[in-house]
């Protein structure tokens, strides 16, 4: 079942096993890192938790299967409640899971279950949180909560003694790159965002989103050029730079992409091919790696990760890159 969710095959046999059960917990935790389908799941498992008809499939024909559809984004389930920051990034606010406490004081209306799930639950602040407790103290009869978080380490001691912690593991390579495929991507460009977005599905379609492989494929030319004659002028003669990256997000992009790059140098350096991220740029990589030895691309490896650090920290884009850019000409000069 569940076929249409990519990976995470254990945590779909636990699921199946609770719907054939028939004792159905009361507190879920689906916790894993973002943008692997942890919601996505928690959403098809309430569909078939809440099937009218015996079995453990969603019937399709039932009151239930037909008010609550996914795929005609039919949301209408009187047990149904799916609560989820306004925007992606914001919390949950306190208004939000007080809706879901007043639901609390009625009984199922269509299945025999109420389900309620909360996204992103790690983003709660200690009164939602506290509120969220005393369901999971007192459940309501027929009620299934499923909390989804990133970060389990943010929730209550008391709210986690209380759920079934489900774990959810990035997805592989191969997975991500085969929905993305399927997404409509080339073999090629699916590999190279399933290997960047490390297991991230989210990621990987945000990171195509931002244009990532521009700002990719742009952090390539700066790392081409070097060694530079004069690093200074080249920033200056080179102003597309300011141009090109004027936010902090393709500016974020741009600097991890320079150490991605500069990583898969030390692995191709070092006869690890395969576990190369970039794989489609390996030609220019080749061509590139001849004037770096292998200490200098570990200093280059430290010296990205500190650029992208100190543009995190609001230094300027314009600093960052004559501080990184003098390094990197010292390095790949031997000047270490
Ligand atoms: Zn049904």
């Amino acid at each position: 079942m569940w076929e249409e969710i990519v990976g995470h095959q254990e945590n779909k046999e636990f699921l199946e096993g609770l719907l054939k059960k028939g004792d159905s917990p009361h507190a879920l935790l689906f916790y894993g890192p973002e943008g692997i389908g942890k919601a996505l799941l928690a959403r098809h498992f309430a569909r078939a938790f809440l099937c009218m008809s015996e079995g453990n499939k969603p019937c399709e024909a039932c009151e239930s299967c037909k008010v609550l559809n996914f795929k005609n984004e039919n949301y209408a389930h009187p047990d149904y409640m799916f609560v989820a920051p306004e925007e992606v990034g914001k919390d949950l606010k306190v208004e939000q899971i007080r809706n879901v406490i007043e639901e609390a004081a009625f009984a199922p209306a269509l299945s025999k279950h109420k389900v309620c799930i909360i996204n992103a639950a790690d983003s709660m602040n200690t009164i939602s949180a506290n509120a969220v407790l005393k369901i999971l103290e007192e459940p309501p009869v027929g009620w299934l909560v499923i909390l989804i978080a990133t970060r389990k380490d943010k929730l209550l001691e008391t709210i986690l003694s209380r759920v079934i912690q489900v774990r959810f593991n990035p997805l592989k390579v191969e997975e991500t790159q085969k929905v993305l495929t399927e997404k409509g991507f080339s073999e090629t460009e699916a590999e190279v965002l399933a290997r960047l977005s490390d297991g991230s599905l989210g990621a990987a379609l945000n990171f195509q989103e931002a244009e990532g492989l521009k700002y990719r494929n742009l952090a390539l030319d700066y790392i081409r050029a070097f060694p530079l004659k004069m690093p200074m002028n080249f920033l200056v003669e080179n102003t597309h730079y300011d141009k090109v990256l004027p936010n902090r997000k393709e500016q974020r992009i741009f600097l991890q992409m320079e150490e991605y790059i500069f990583r898969d140098l030390l692995f191709m350096k070092l006869g690890l091919e395969a576990q190369i991220f970039n794989s489609d740029i390996q030609a220019e990589l080749k061509e590139i790696l001849v004037k770096w030895n292998e200490s200098a691309l570990k200093a280059a490896i430290l010296a990205t990760n500190r650029a992208a650090r100190a543009r995190a920290n609001h230094t300027g884009m314009k600093g960052v890159l004559e501080t990184l850019t003098i390094s990197l000409n010292d390095y790949v000069e031997g000047r270490l």
